[in-house]
């Protein structure tokens, strides 16, 4: 096929263009920050149970305290309506069984004191370790909000220039005959489709030519289509070729 140099030249903008395509559009489609946000929100999925582990803890032991409390006064008033009861009767049966009954009330308050300090040892405990776990789930939750608004941040700015370069290869690729657009489209199917060849190299896949290629290149007319042997690039010469 025949193409004149600056039609040729002007493959090397789209072909510019389409790898700012493909490298913006893996960016959209996948910024950096998204294997760390599904890290957090799987982390997340892990530390809520354990959370919700700590405050039924916590809330069974605030329940005991709080029968034990009301033990307590309930102990507390029935030693008051004793004592009151001791102060005024004669009766010596009574009293000795007053008197025992107060001397088991409190027994049994002392008790209840000790297994009242216990658990608000206890419960300052289930406290930290909720509070612990709140503080994890935020860290969490707060790396996760910064990621996911860095990330959205590089998808947009992904998209723009992703739109901006498709927008930039419609207008060069209107100006380029179709039959030779059509070429360069099978060409990049399997390659970077047109490269400048550069000092002897194709810059689509690197490979120095041989002696033979090159000397076969710089007999063809300028206007006639070259392709790189290696990687099937439409190779764009230029002053910079080295022919
Ligand atoms: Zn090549």
């Amino acid at each position: 096929m025949n193409a004149t140099p600056a039609d040729q030249r002007r493959l090397l903008e789209v072909a510019e263009l389409d790898a700012r395509i493909r490298t913006a559009d893996a960016a959209r489609r996948n910024p950096p920050q998204a294997a760390r946000v599904n890290e957090l929100l799987a982390r997340r999925q892990q530390l809520s149970p354990e959370l919700s582990i700590r405050l039924g803890v916590r809330e069974d032991l605030r329940r005991e305290l709080a029968r034990i409390e009301s033990d307590v006064e309930m102990v507390d008033a029935r030693r008051a309506r004793d004592a009151e009861r001791l102060a005024t009767s004669s009766n010596t049966k009574e009293v000795q069984g007053l008197e025992s009954e107060l001397a088991s009330l409190a027994r049994r308050k002392s008790d209840l004191e000790d297994a009242e300090l216990d658990l608000m040892d206890r419960l300052e405990q289930a406290d930290a370790a909720v509070a612990e776990q709140e503080a994890l789930i935020a860290e969490n939750n707060d790396e996760g909000a910064r990621l996911s608004a860095e990330g959205k941040r590089i998808v947009a700015e992904a998209t723009a220039a992703h739109d901006q370069a498709a927008r930039d290869r419609a207008a060069v690729s209107a100006t380029i005959p179709p039959a030779l657009l059509a070429l360069y489209d099978r060409a990049a199917v399997r390659s970077s489709g047109a490269a400048l060849l550069r000092r002897g190299t194709c810059e689509g896949c690197n490979m120095v030519l041989a002696g033979t290629d090159l000397q076969a290149i710089r007999q063809a007319a300028d206007d006639l289509i070259v392709t790189c042997p290696e990687c099937g690039s439409i190779l764009v010469r230029t002053e910079e070729s080295g022919l």
